[in-house]
């Protein structure tokens, strides 16, 4: 069995999405033994009355996030997936952009995610030559330059109404040199994809039984995105 890569679970944080108020309307003391409950299974993410539904559907799928996500090998060399621009659910001009690499690896645990919702998103791969985010930080792969290209050569700019991009939070130190010149604004996204369903927060709906995402948590397997991951636009 081979080494599975770390997909940095141990760094995301559920009790940073809660409500800092300690309100005690789900009948638990404060917020953190409210999730300990819900890690538990003697809560329901439902109890507390500060989510709302889709706030407690993306709890639910952090939750199971181990279930979501595929266990993926380290391998010795990058295996580098499509580059280019990837519709998830139709999306709209205003919808956001998630940027990340083009590793085979990343692409598939980030679909995985996306596949637990039916709001829709734009997807960047930026080429990063195959590595994972993090690798790509170290071998300087995922780059302003690399970013540019990819919203550039996918035509991401035409279908835009804005210009803002969500990056990843290991590739946190890219942020400046991005929105240098002014044409990107540019937002730190969680480090571990694992965390996107709390990230997003309202926006993260549920699919519907049928004809919107395809499903990790029990909903009917359907159309997951706009175009296949081997078609991404150019
Ligand atoms: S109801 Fe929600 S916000 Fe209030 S203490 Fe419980 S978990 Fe925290």
């Amino acid at each position: 069995m081979g080494l599975k890569a770390d997909l940095y679970l141990d760094r995301a944080d559920p009790l940073r999405y809660l409500s800092p108020l300690d309100c005690k309307q789900c009948g638990s003391s404060t917020c953190s033994q409210w999730l300990e409950k819900l890690k538990a299974g003697t809560a329901r993410p439902q109890d507390c009355p500060s989510l709302g539904a889709s706030r407690a559907h993306g709890l639910e799928v952090f939750l199971s996030i181990r279930e979501v996500m595929p266990e993926v090998d380290v391998t010795q060399h990058p295996m580098a997936g499509q580059t280019g621009r990837l519709e998830i659910n139709a999306p709209e001009p205003h919808s956001p952009v998630l940027v990340t690499g083009n590793a085979l690896q990343t692409q598939e645990v980030v679909l995985a995610v996306l596949s637990t919702t039916s709001a829709p998103f734009h997807l960047l791969f930026v080429d990063t030559k195959g590595h994972t985010v993090d690798m790509a930080m170290i071998y300087n792969t995922f780059t302003a330059e690399a970013v540019w290209k990819a919203a550039l050569d996918s035509g991401l700019e035409s279908v835009l109404s804005h210009r803002q991009l969500i990056i990843p939070g290991l590739a946190a130190s890219v942020k400046e040199s991005l929105e240098k010149g002014g044409k990107w604004q540019v937002t730190v996204g969680p480090i571990c994809a694992g965390e996107l369903p709390l990230f997003f927060g309202d926006r993260w709906t549920r699919p519907s039984q049928k004809g919107s995402a395809g499903c990790g948590l029990g909903c009917e397997e359907s159309d997951l995105t706009g175009s296949p991951p081997g078609k991404a636009r150019q």
